[in-house]
């Protein structure tokens, strides 16, 4: 679903991506873990080119979106993203934020925005909370309704940076839930976390990241217990 050859991302002369390779198969989930500043998060962006890669080349589904002929706005109703901080509206219901894109992006009739935004809250447990705002929903709930926004937009694959880094920790296990269900649906997803125990238990293949570069990637067992850089080694270290 994702194919990312040689990405490289310079800011000014400092080279945040120095040559990353990254695929991604039908219904997967590959974790990407590593130290602060290994470029985690430019890597995610630069799948849904929220960052322009400085050279390389992304294939979405076998299309490539790196080239400039290509219209951004489509490849990104193909590519869902959740983030860190929720980004949700705050002047709008959940029902508004999840509704938002199909109609304005998808142009959706509002019934049927609002039909497909309901199915969604319903599938991250939030029905009853379609009517509230952002405010009067705990963090735990306000990324679940960022992710029935990426839900509802049928998406090949959604990338999640750090969804539950701002989570009160009570608070985190009802967003994992939600994210290993949507594995168990099929959904084909790329998770940088530092949360190793849900990459030990849902992960598909985990892939280790340090100074712009993979370092080392496997399957969850051989990342965690079969560690062979001195690097990916003193990273499990400080982190477990
Ligand atoms: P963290 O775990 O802290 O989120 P990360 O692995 O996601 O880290 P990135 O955010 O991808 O790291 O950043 C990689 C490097 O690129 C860092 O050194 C960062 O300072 C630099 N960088 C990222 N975005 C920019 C930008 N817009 N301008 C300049 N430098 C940037
Ligand atoms: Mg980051």
């Amino acid at each position: 679903v994702v194919e990312a050859y040689d990405i490289h991302k310079s800011f000014g002369d400092f080279e945040a991506l120095k040559g990353v390779n990254l695929t991604v198969a039908p219904q997967e989930l590959v974790f990407i873990i590593g130290p602060s500043g290994s470029g985690k998060s430019t890597m995610l962006r630069c799948c849904n080119l929220l960052e322009q890669p400085t050279s390389g080349q992304v294939k979405i589904t076998g299309e490539e979106i790196t080239n400039r002929s290509v219209d951004i706005n489509k490849v990104r109703q193909r590519i869902g993203m959740v983030f860190q901080q929720f980004n949700l509206y705050p002047h709008m219901s959940a029902l508004g934020n999840v509704s938002l894109a199909l109609r304005k992006v998808k142009k959706m009739a509002r019934s049927e925005a609002e039909d497909r935004a309901q199915a969604a809250l319903q599938r991250v447990g939030l029905a009853d909370k379609a009517g509230n705002h952002p405010t009067e929903l705990s963090g735990g709930q306000q990324q679940r309704v960022a992710i029935a926004r990426a839900i509802a937009m049928e998406p090949d694959v959604i990338l999640f940076d750090e969804p539950t880094s701002a989570l009160d920790p009570e608070l985190v296990g009802s967003v994992l839930e939600v994210m290993r269900e949507l594995r168990e649906s099929g959904m084909t997803m790329v998770v940088v976390s530092h949360e190793m125990r849900f990459a030990r238990d849902a992960a598909d293949r985990v892939i280790f990241m340090d100074g712009g570069l993979v370092v080392e990637e496997g399957t969850p067992e051989r990342i965690f217990t079969d560690a062979r850089s001195d690097r990916l080694k003193s990273f499990l270290h400080s982190v477990t």
